[in-house]
């Protein structure tokens, strides 16, 4: 029998320990401001930039919300992101992507002050990841590998494959799994044999962006497997990179979308928001 690996449940675990923490740094008279920054009114992004203001209202963290025009320029965008990088009382900056087309992500992603950068999408913290150095890490790949620990999946000597190579996911969650001892093989669009591939990890991750791309005959018999893919079927509901019903017989522990990975992204986000105060 497989493990369904609880995301709700473990989100929530880490909100909790989070909430003590910021009652503990208010005791002592800190206090944690994140400024929310959404650029047009795309019902996906003000959904999610809702659950992050609902998170730190949970937590005890104040938000800041910016509600800009669709037609706001790069130019004052990045003049409002200068603004909170200099305002003492602000910790946290995280401007919700994706952002309209005329205003380059990059630009505005590397404005963001380094010590601010609560997404972790600075170069300045990637740079620290992959020579393991302190910084904010990608708030999904850092939350798998919390998904991971608290299900008592050893990652030390596995062999961790990851389908994806984007900067948001693939590639952070590959490193972090090197930092906990894995062995990584990472695949991507080019990668040649993937099934052959996948069929040795002990534990694979799927985001690859694509509908139920992973079935059984990518999956060796009691991998652990973790679906970071979100999408909208055609009865217009949720599921994953991963076809649940057919591979999660095969596996050790999986985990499900909903209710898996991406609960566990904002209480990460949260985590990197205390963080930058302690
Ligand atoms: P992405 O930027 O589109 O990257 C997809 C990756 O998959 C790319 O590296 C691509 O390779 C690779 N790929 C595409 N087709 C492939 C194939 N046939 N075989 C092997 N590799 C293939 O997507 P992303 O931003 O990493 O996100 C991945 C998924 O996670 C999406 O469904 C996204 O919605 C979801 N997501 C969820 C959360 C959450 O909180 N749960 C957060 C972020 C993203 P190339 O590099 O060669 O093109």
């Amino acid at each position: 029998m497989y493990q369904i690996i609880d995301g709700k449940k473990i989100s929530q675990e880490i909100k909790d320990e989070l909430k003590e923490k910021v009652t503990a740094l208010k005791a002592e008279g800190k206090s944690i401001c994140l400024a929310v920054i959404q650029v047009g009114s795309d019902p996906a992004s003000s959904v999610y930039v809702g659950n992050k203001k609902k998170a730190c209202a949970y937590i005890g963290i104040e938000s800041l919300a910016y509600e800009l025009p669709e037609e706001t320029t790069q130019e004052e965008l990045l003049a409002l992101v200068r603004k909170l990088n200099g305002d003492s009382k602000v910790n946290g900056i995280l401007v919700q992507l994706p952002l309209p087309k005329h205003i380059d992500e990059n630009a505005v992603i590397q404005t963001i002050s380094p010590e601010k950068d609560v997404d972790g999408f600075n170069e300045k913290n990637v740079g620290a990841l992959c020579v393991g150095s302190k910084g904010f890490v990608s708030c999904t790949p850092l939350g798998i590998i919390q998904l991971l620990k608290r299900s008592g999946i050893e990652i030390s000597g596995k062999h961790c494959v990851v389908i994806g190579r984007s900067n948001i996911v693939g590639k952070p969650m590959s490193l972090l799994l090197l930092r906990e001892n894995g062995t990584v093989t990472i695949c991507h669009s080019r990668t040649q044999n993937l099934k052959e591939i996948t069929k040795q990890a002990d534990i694979l991750i799927a985001a690859v962006g694509k509908p139920k791309f992973v079935d059984e005959t990518f999956v060796k018999e009691g991998a652990a497997v973790i679906d970071v893919g979100i999408h909208r079927n055609e009865n217009n509901k949720l599921c994953g990179d991963v076809d649940f019903e057919k591979v999660a017989p095969h596996t050790s522990a999986i985990t499900p979308v909903p209710g898996g990975v991406g609960p566990m992204t904002i209480a990460m986000l949260m985590y990197n928001c205390v963080s930058s105060v302690e």
